[in-house]
């Protein structure tokens, strides 16, 4: 029986996330369970749910790609929900926080503080406070924040352990999302940086890298892989400026993933062979220096779906509105309103309960009151009728947390892992 979730039109990553997931009995499962059935163990809808077998064959992935000496990190932002934080966190070889809730988040995962990090450009006094008390790394952003870690680390009478987060001169070609390059509001400027490392110094600061992260959304391997040896060049340079040896070299990540029809997956071929190079320079270069690449959404965003229920069906002039109990509130992205210049439908599938084969032409929105609660435009999708099914492919990251789900009062979202 042919998998009625599937549309001729319907793209690689909708029969990509159809491969990864499975079928049985020709309907969609996610970690082993037809949705409808899965639908029910959660007991209501929306729903997001992350399969670990996804998690399992991402980390595998990269395990296989990546060389022994690079560590691998979990940039928890794009997805904090703390039994995904739990699972990742012994697979991977540690986890980069951007807050001090975050922080909280990755400790009570298993994560050994001594391989936690922390970045992000307006830690408050209080938040440093907790990361020198946990002995975690300070990717510092800025001198008020040394000065601010200096007296921190006397009053507890614990060293401070940093890194400098380097703003660097040159971008990440071709990123969904630029964060570096011209003037930012995140790291230092290349420039000011021996400037901040000899206050480091002064301060008494437990010194121990650099941190560069140059954009985010990159399915360009070469751009990522022109990144990574600019970063290490520049790590380089300003090393020559530090209080005490290159023990940690963060050099970001951007992998990106595919959404819209026409992306290719990432090719870590590429990326591969440059880390072998960059990792034998090191030996040389800086013999007590780890390379550490921290990824968010390449490691989580194909193994999660987002699944809401039609409440109804409405035809408007002869355009099919499948009205669902999911949205924008919840599902920010998938709408087109995070970060997108021109909205493309993410890959959504539309899963009935009686595995009818007849399409049509159909928008799926939600149910708030705004244009923009849109999940799919005009999408060629098997006829639905209240009660069904539809499934948001590529929703593992950046969804419920980045979402406004206070908009419109309507239930939080339900999280859970498959
Ligand atoms: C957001 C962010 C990441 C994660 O980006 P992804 O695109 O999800 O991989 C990593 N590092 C820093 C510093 C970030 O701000």
């Amino acid at each position: 029986m042919p998998n009625p979730t599937a549309s001729p039109d319907a793209g690689p990553p909708v029969h990509a996330a159809l491969d990864h997931f499975g079928s049985a009995d020709g309907t969609l499962t996610i970690g082993g369970l037809p949705v409808a059935r899965l639908a029910e163990r959660v007991g209501r809808t929306p729903f997001y749910a992350y399969d670990r077998a996804q998690l399992d064959r991402r980390v595998v992935q990269l395990r296989d790609a990546l060389p022994a000496a690079v560590k691998l990190h979990y940039a928890m932002k794009a997805n904090p929900f703390p039994a995904l934080v739990g699972y990742l966190a012994p697979r991977v070889d540690g986890i980069d926080v951007a807050s001090g809730g975050e922080l909280l988040v990755a400790l009570d995962a298993g994560a050994p503080p001594a391989e936690v990090s922390f970045a992000g450009p307006a830690k408050t006094a209080a938040e440093l406070r907790q990361a020198v008390a946990a002995g975690v790394l300070v990717n510092v952003e800025s001198t008020r924040e040394v000065v601010l870690l200096e007296a921190i680390a006397d009053e507890l009478g614990v060293a401070a352990r940093v890194a400098v987060r380097v703003n660097p001169d040159f971008e990440l070609k071709g990123s969904g999302m630029k964060m570096g390059g011209g003037p930012k509001q995140f790291g230092v400027d290349v420039e000011a940086v021996p400037d901040l490392l000899a206050g480091i110094g002064a301060a008494g600061l437990g010194f121990e890298g650099f941190h560069l992260f140059a954009g985010s959304q990159n399915l360009r391997a070469e751009s990522i892989c022109d990144a990574q040896r600019q970063s290490y060049d520049l790590a380089l340079r300003l090393a020559e400026h530090a209080p005490a040896p290159l023990r940690v070299l963060n050099l970001g990540g951007g992998f990106g993933i595919p959404y819209f029809p026409g992306e290719r997956p990432l090719d870590l071929a590429p990326i591969s062979a440059n880390l072998h190079e960059l990792v034998e320079r090191a030996r040389r270069d800086v013999p007590h220096a780890g390379i550490v690449i921290e990824l968010g959404r390449y490691l989580v965003g194909e193994a999660g779906v987002y699944v809401a229920r039609v409440i109804d069906r409405k035809v408007s002039r002869g355009h099919v509105f499948l009205v669902t109990d999911g949205g924008l509130h919840h599902h920010l992205s998938a709408s087109g309103n995070f970060g997108q210049v021109v909205r493309k439908n993410y890959p959504v599938a539309v899963v009935t309960r009686h595995g009818g084969s007849e399409r049509e032409r159909a928008s799926v929105v939600g149910p708030l009151c705004t244009p923009l609660d849109l999940l799919a435009d005009k999408m060629e999708l098997p006829v639905a009728e209240p009660g069904d099914f539809v499934v948001v492919f590529q929703s593992g990251a950046y969804g419920a947390s980045a979402s406004p789900q206070g908009f419109l009062s309507h239930p939080a979202v339900v999280e859970v892992m498959a």
